[in-house]
């Protein structure tokens, strides 16, 4: 039984996110069916991911591989996508192939290959996206903006994983404009790795855009948006610092 206070405040937060994704999808000329939005419910239970689905939400993203293995166990009765967002640790690497349609982290071709392997074993596809750190911070996962395009064309060789575009964890900031110029560095590589010869399906997806900076991403080419807070507010266990912004 789904409290129903939580449920409402989860379908009216999604409600407002949906139609802000439809604003800035308008506002850029692109339809709104462009993005697809996935509801990032780390920290948050089985509860939560439950009142969002009700809600008609389908994709969700988790970035612990332990804590996503629990949530997808939970909500086994529903027919829900799982994206793994986090960083993959090596010894991780199997695990994180069970539940996920797709892994947003990949940055690099050691961890592709791992992954293509484990997929292979599974007799399933795993879609995936390469991460890329354009801001060079020491404490970000990512590959350079120069070595995406060296694995890129490594990809053809593996069946299982296939790469399906680029994702993107900007500076924190709370300005959302100040996102802006990576998100716009990022539609950028996209389009040169196009011009340079890569496959347009290595490179569809551009992973770009959070609770805070999420229209601004739309508005410069996302075509999936990683939303937590704005769908099941804040999370409180550690709130978000300067030092390490991602983490729960
Ligand atoms: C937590 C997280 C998000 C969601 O962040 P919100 O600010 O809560 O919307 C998106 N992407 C990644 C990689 C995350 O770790």
């Amino acid at each position: 039984m789904i409290d129903p206070a939580l449920a409402d405040t989860i379908r009216r937060n999604l409600e407002a996110v949906r139609s802000q994704i439809e604003r800035a999808a308008s506002t850029a000329g692109r339809p709104p069916s462009d993005v697809r939005l996935v509801a990032v419910s780390k920290t948050f239970s089985a509860e939560h991911v439950r009142a969002a689905a009700a809600a008609g939400q389908h994709e969700f993203g988790e970035n612990k591989v332990q804590e996503a293995l629990v949530k997808v166990a939970a909500t086994a009765d529903l027919a829900l996508g799982w994206h793994f967002i986090g960083h993959v640790q090596s010894n991780k690497s199997r695990k994180a192939v069970g539940p996920f349609a797709m892994i947003h982290s990949v940055d690099s071709l050691a961890l592709l290959q791992r992954l293509d392997k484990h997929a292979a074993e599974e007799g399933r596809t795993l879609d995936v996206l390469v991460q890329v750190d354009l801001a060079q911070e020491e404490t970000k996962f990512g590959l350079a903006e120069d070595a995406v395009g060296p694995l890129l064309e490594q990809a053809g060789a593996h069946r299982w994983a296939r790469i399906r575009g680029l994702m993107l964890v900007p500076p924190f900031s709370a300005d959302a404009e100040a996102s802006r110029p990576y998100f716009r560095r990022l539609a950028g590589l996209r389009a040169r790795l196009l011009e340079g010869g890569c496959p347009a399906e290595h490179v569809g997806d551009l992973s770009m855009g959070m609770s805070h900076d999420f229209e601004v991403a739309i508005q410069e080419g996302a075509t999936i948006v990683r939303i937590g807070t704005a769908i099941f507010g804040s999370r409180k266990a550690a709130a978000p610092t300067r030092d390490s912004p991602l983490e729960p």
